[in-house]
Parts: C-alpha cells; structure tokens; sequence
C-alpha cells in the first residue's frame, strides 16, 4: 500500500514523479504530494487523487532535478492535507516519504515530545523522521549514519526515502517489509514501489532487499547493509511492456482485465502445459517433485482473492493428489503458533508478491522447518525470493484494485501444480490426467465465448442495481467461487454481499431472504446439479430471486431462475475457471452502474503492505 516515486538527474523531476504517481495511485490514494529539491527544498501536497494535487499546484515553482512523490492509503491519521507525504522535520531540512508502518512509534514519540519536539501531523512517519533528525543533530552525523541508527531503533515495516536540502545531489532509501525497486538510467536514478513508474525510462533495475540502505546520486548507486557494509547491487531486466500497464481503449483497468483473461490464463499454461506429449513442464514443481510428491499436508497461506484461490486448490489436491490441504489467512496464521510438522510444504499465494501478512507467515513456516513454495503474479517480488521454489502466474501487471485476471492465473497455476502430483504419484488415471489437461487447454477459447455474453451481464448489473443485500451461494468447488463473487460484489459496488456454501443455508443465512434479496448460485454442471437444484426450490419457496451462473444448456435450473449467466461446459474439477467470470463482470458494471470508480473502490488499496 501506498506508492513511492523518486527521481534524480538531468530530467525534470516533477514530470517524472507525477507520472508515476499516477501509474502506483492503485496502491493508495487518500492524498498525493511531492518534494522537489533544487537550491531549496519545496513540498506541495494535497488530500485526495494525484489530480488533485495537480490541479492545486498549477502556477507554483515545480523546476527541480531531485524529487519524491507519495501517494497515501492512511494507517495513521484521517487523510488529509496535513497527514499527507512527503513530511518535513522539525528543522525544514529533511522530506521523507514513507510506505509502511512504524510500529512502535508512540514510544518515539514519547521520547521526543520529552525533548520538546510537537508533531504536525498524526502519522507515524513524522516521528520516524523526527527520530532520525534528532539523531543527526545530537551527533553530528551524516543522514546515512543516523538513519541507520535509526533503523535499528525501529520495528515495523517500512519503505523510506529521504531528501536532505543540504545534499541537493543524493537520495536516501531504505527498505523493510515494502517493495523497492530502482531503475538505472544513464546518469539518472529512479525509485519506485514497483517497475511501472520506470520502464518507458529504462529496463535495468535493482530490487532493494530488507535492511538495506540505497544513496543514491545521478551517477551512482551504493547498497549498504545496516552494518555500513557495501552490497553488490544484482541488476536485473525488466520483462514489460509499457502497453501492459495502460487502459488500451477500455473505460476502466478492472474491465480491461477481466476482458484480457483469455490472454492472461493462455500465456500462464504458455510453453508449460503440452497435451499432445502429456506434459507439464514447471521448472519450480520439476527441481522439487520430491518434496512436493512426499508432501504429508499441504498448507495454502494467503489473504483476500488469493485465499479463495487456494480453497478451490483445496477441493481439487485433495481429490486428485490424495494430499490433505489446510487454507489459511495468512493474517491469523502468523499469529497462532501453527503446528507445523516435517514434510509439510507451504504454498504461499499472493498477486502482488509483497502482502505483509502472508510474507510473515511464509518466514514463521520457513523457521520451523517447512518447504515453501509460492505462487505469484510480480515477477522478482519478495514472495518470490524469500521462497524455497516457486511458479509464477504471468498474468501481466494487475492495476484495478479487486483482483481479477491474477485469481484466474493462479487458479490455473495450481491445477497445473495438482496434476503434476497427482501424475507423478499415481494417483490420476493416464485417461483422467490427458483428459484434464485437453479440458484445460481448451479454457482460453472458452473464456472468450462467455465474454461475449458481457453485453446480458451489464444489462442484469442495470436490473439489480438498486439491491441493498445479496447472497451467493456454491458448492463443492464453486463454494469459494460464491465467495469471491460477493467479495467483488463488496468491494466494487459496496453493497453487502455474503457467500456461503448453498447446504450451509439452510442453517442460518435462509432467515434473510424475502423477495427483495437476490440469491445468486454458482451452478455449472456438476455432481452437485440435483443438489443445487433443491436448494434453488428452497429460495424461489420463500418468493427469493435467483440469479444463477449456469452451464449451457442447463434447461432446467434455466426454468426455475430470474436470471441466468451461461458459461461454456467444462469438466467440473476445472469449472471455477469459467463460473467466476460472470460473477466478476456482474460486480464490475454494476460498480460503474453506480458511478464508482471500480478501479479505485473507497478504502481499499492493492498490495496490502500493511498488517
Ligand atoms: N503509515 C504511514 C501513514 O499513515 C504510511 C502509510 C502508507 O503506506 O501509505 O501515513
């Protein structure tokens, strides 16, 4: 959460750095602000978008080769003007931005009101940074001395990145917790919370790791490791494409994605899934088999869309890999002393590679002893490197907030995974694996033949736009798909939405429907079809409206729904693939319906950097 962007050398900063902010503003966007450096040091910031500040700054002296831009998700303090970054010590010398949470910032605090500082703002990020002056000033040292005395001081998690007006030639970063990127220009330096802001610059980049320390000047870049020893920087080149990370005609980034998923699920199973050879080739499940194959549990850590993912990975290991699989938040395991055994294997699932909750939970597994494997859309983030192996998803860069082509991608990275096993183990028939891996070939097309229903989607997102509540109903592998449909229904359109296993109904969440809830099934064809078709009887029984996802020519729960949203058959084990689509674009036009910016629902921020 929250976006960083820094620039120094022959350029104009502001440009760069407005540009950028724009680009991270789905990180974040309570309040926007920039420091620009040249013989003085000038900060303008705002509360509310990066146009915002745009707007309010037109006129001003925004000339500078130096500069640092923050778009803000608030952890500490209401957004506002005054909250907003970048902050100012006490003394006017130094700005920092800052992403993260300073945790133990009260007793800072504390310690610094005793001395006579005040606080303009209520943000944990102004006490760090009056931490650090007060240690520059009482030993009158450098700001990369103090800041690592500082650092050692402090616990939570934080990306920083600070001016010094004396210094007008060098930038200063640190990192723990939150991503950092840096891209190597010709004589230019630019800092980043990830790679969009750099690439039409340059492709050379540096990924920051925890506890190290960047000074940066146009023509240098010196890692240090909070001992004040040297770390070879490991540049690395970006694989993007600027295309990737523009609207390309589309009204909205959430629409534009749910639209790209014939693409994005192609380009994942792409030079990895081989029907006419039967052949799955993952490097990361390759070097590993054993491990994975061995496997006396697998546990699934993640949070939000990912966690759903890996309950629908639950259903599908557990039935052809024979394998017991446990889902977790990341969130709640890092906190309950998990019983972790030998020959437990973790996947850890996360689009943005750098959720806060599911990177500790990863570190607490790994010190008992567990093999980790994760699963992740951002190629080089901190998932992916703090992992023993691991598999990427390849969706392409995934902007609209509510995840939407990355939870498909890693749908398909774990079936992949799962036949591998299962193949490997034996616990498939050749028939079934062949059978499968022709069903999951075949997705893509079948992906782009239900996006041509979109046009019926939005009209029915027209018909129950004005709903108050709805409840979304599934089972088998299609229950965590009712969940993630009311989650986008919840995030996009902020209408309460609450998904549940369709059996589990009956035993509470029956009581709420009238005719006004909407009661919206998961149903493609499945060993369930008579099942679901019961519990359908059971709402239009109690006069409640039906919506269902079905499967073509599925006559008879056609017959019994209000409304129905077809997807193309599909072998049920795979049908999460398709059922979820319909449920995405639904949630989408009737978040836009409602005149909200779905790309940037209140409240949210994606790549949740933050416990
Ligand atoms: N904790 C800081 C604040 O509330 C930074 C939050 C962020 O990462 O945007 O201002």
């Amino acid at each position: 959460m929250c976006g960083i962007v820094a620039y120094i050398g022959p350029r104009e900063a502001y440009p760069v750095i407005m540009k950028g902010l724009k680009r991270l503003e789905y990180r974040g966007y309570d309040s926007a602000g920039v420091a620009l450096l040249e013989k003085d040091l000038r900060v303008y910031k705002k509360q509310g978008r990066v146009a915002a500040l745009e707007e309010s700054i037109i006129g001003q002296d925004l000339h500078a080769h130096t500069g640092i831009g923050h778009t803000r998700w608030a952890t500490h303090g209401e957004p506002s003007d005054r909250n907003a970054h970048p902050h100012l010590s006490a003394s006017g010398r130094l700005a920092m931005i800052h992403n993260g949470i300073i945790e133990n910032y009260t007793q800072l605090k504390k310690e610094l009101t005793k001395k006579g500082y005040s606080f303009k703002s209520d943000t944990d990020t102004e006490v760090l940074l009056n931490f650090i002056e007060d240690i520059q000033e009482n030993n009158n040292c450098s700001l990369e001395e103090s800041l690592r005395i500082a650092l050692k001081r402090v616990t939570g998690a934080y990306v920083i990145v600070l001016l010094d007006r004396n210094h007008p030639d060098t930038i200063i970063a640190a990192r723990k917790g939150s991503p950092l990127v840096i891209g190597i220009g010709k004589g230019e330096h630019f800092l980043a919370s990830d790679a969009s802001p750099i690439i039409e610059y340059t492709k050379e980049v540096v990924y920051v790791n925890d506890y190290e320390l960047a000074i940066i000047k146009c023509d240098e870049l010196i890692l240090k490791n909070l001992g004040n020893e040297k770390i070879t920087p490991f540049v690395q080149k970006l694989d993007l494409e600027l295309t990737a990370i523009e609207k390309g005609g589309y009204e909205h980034f959430m629409l534009k994605e749910i639209f790209e998923q014939p693409e994005t699920i192609f380009d994942c199973l792409r030079g990895r899934l081989d029907v006419t050879k039967g052949t799955i080739t993952m490097a990361g499940v390759q070097n590993n088999i054993d491990k994975l194959t061995n496997a006396k549990r697998i546990i699934i850590v993640a949070c939000g869309t990912s966690w759903h993912a890996g309950l629908i990975a639950e259903y599908i290991i557990e039935e052809i890999c024979r394998i017991p699989v446990e889902v977790e938040y990341a969130s709640e395991f890092r906190y309950r002393n998990p019983v972790i055994n030998h020959g437990d294997v973790i996947f850890a699932i996360s689009q943005s590679g750098e959720t806060a909750d599911t990177i500790v939970a990863i570190e607490k597994a790994k010190e008992q002893g567990a093999f980790i494997f994760g699963i992740v859309n951002v190629v080089g983030s901190s998932i992916a490197r703090i992992s023993h192996a691991g598999a990427y998803t390849h969706a392409g860069p995934e902007i609209g907030v509510a995840s939407t082509k990355a939870f498909t991608a890693q749908m398909v990275v774990l079936i992949m995974i799962a036949l591998k096993i299962a193949y490997e183990k034996q616990t498939l028939t050749e028939d079934r694996y062949i059978q499968l891996l022709t069903e999951l070939q075949a997705i893509p097309e079948k992906v782009k033949e239900l996006l041509r229903t979109s046009e019926h989607i939005r009209n029915l997102a027209l018909k129950y736009k004005n709903v108050k509540d709805a409840l979304y109903l599934g089972r088998g592998n299609n229950f965590p798909v009712a969940l993630e449909g009311a989650l986008k229904l919840k995030e996009i359109s902020y209408i309460h939405a609450e998904g549940y296993p369709a059996a589990e109904m009956k035993h509470g969440p029956i009581a709420l429907v009238d005719e006004n809830l909407p009661v919206i099934f998961s149903a493609p064809k499945s060993f369930y079809h008579e099942k679901l078709v019961s519990n359908i009887q059971e709402i239009k029984a109690r006069k409640g409206k039906v919506l269902a996802v079905i499967s073509e020519g599925d006559e008879v729960i056609e017959k019994m729904a209000d409304d129905i949203m077809t997807v193309p058959l599909a072998d049920e084990l795979i049908s999460p693939l398709l059922s979820v689509i319909p449920l995405q674009l639904f949630a989408c036009y009737l978040g836009m319906a409602k005149g909200y910016d779905v790309d940037k629902p209140r409240n949210l921020a994606k790549s949740v950097t933050v416990e």
